[in-house]
């Protein structure tokens, strides 16, 4: 029997859930697409109950930052969601993740892409990752500097076990409170990428992962592919 107080829990994700859905519909009817805008509930903080709630409710991808706490929960979890690690990464626990994931939203060296490539080589897999952009600029952020996304992207291209699929970034909010225009250069910046690997035989760049609760909206606007969803959907966290 679950208690009074877990049942609205899994209500309140339930709303949630329909209302991100038919605002995800309506920005892509606003911009005029046809193409798919995954929602991938971040999970961290979330019991897996929730998690699970969620799955059978059509969340399809998870995203998780913490390997500890994925390693803890990731047996909890049932309904077979697809897997997507978007946390910061040290190289030493890239070995953890490896065969539980099927993509890599946070590869933000040359040095961690590195070893994600020896460690899948090692597992015998090819594992699908995307370059952060420091779009901002910030000091304070992990990420490449966008200039540095094309020189980069070549060499992924010399490794045999990560096939690059797109960029993610995390945006600063603006002094107007909004990330519009960093929105519109990343997806300029995939736009050059997507340009440059097209054909190479390697690469398979169709992944734009942007916008989070605060701002999916605006990133599907501007061509995000996957929203990165956790607290509008699973509800107010402490910590981060
Ligand atoms: C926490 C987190 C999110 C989700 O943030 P919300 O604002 O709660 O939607 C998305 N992406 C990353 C990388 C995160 O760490």
């Amino acid at each position: 029997m679950r208690e009074r107080s877990s049942d609205s829990r899994f209500s309140a994700v339930a709303d949630n859930l329909k209302r991100i859905e038919e605002n995800i519909a309506e920005a892509k009817l606003k911009a005029g697409r046809n193409d798919e805008v995954r929602l991938m509930g971040v999970t961290k903080t979330v019991d897996p109950e929730v998690v699970n709630f969620s799955v059978w409710q059509g969340v399809k991808l998870l995203g998780e930052n913490r390997v500890q706490e994925f390693l803890g929960k990731r047996d909890a979890y049932e309904g077979d969601p697809e897997i997507h690690f978007i946390g910061s990464l040290q190289t030493n626990k890239v070995k953890y993740i490896i065969d539980k994931v099927s993509m890599i939203h946070s590869a933000n060296s040359l040095h961690l892409i590195e070893e994600i490539n020896k460690r899948a080589a090692a597992a015998g897999l090819t594992m699908d990752i995307l370059i952060e952009v420091n779009i901002g600029e910030e000091e304070s952020k992990s990420g490449i500097p966008p200039a540095d996304v094309m020189s980069l992207a070549d060499s992924i291209g010399e490794l045999s076990n990560v096939r690059l699929r797109g960029l993610m970034a995390i945006p600063p909010v603006d002094t107007d409170g909004s990330s519009e225009r960093y929105f519109a250069q990343m997806q300029k910046l995939f736009s050059d990428l997507k340009a440059k690997t097209s054909g190479d035989g390697h690469s398979l760049v169709d992944t734009l992962s942007m916008g989070m609760s605060g701002d999916y909206v605006q990133a599907i606007m501007h061509g995000s592919t996957i929203v990165r969803i956790g607290s509008v959907l699973y509800g107010y966290r402490k910590y981060n």
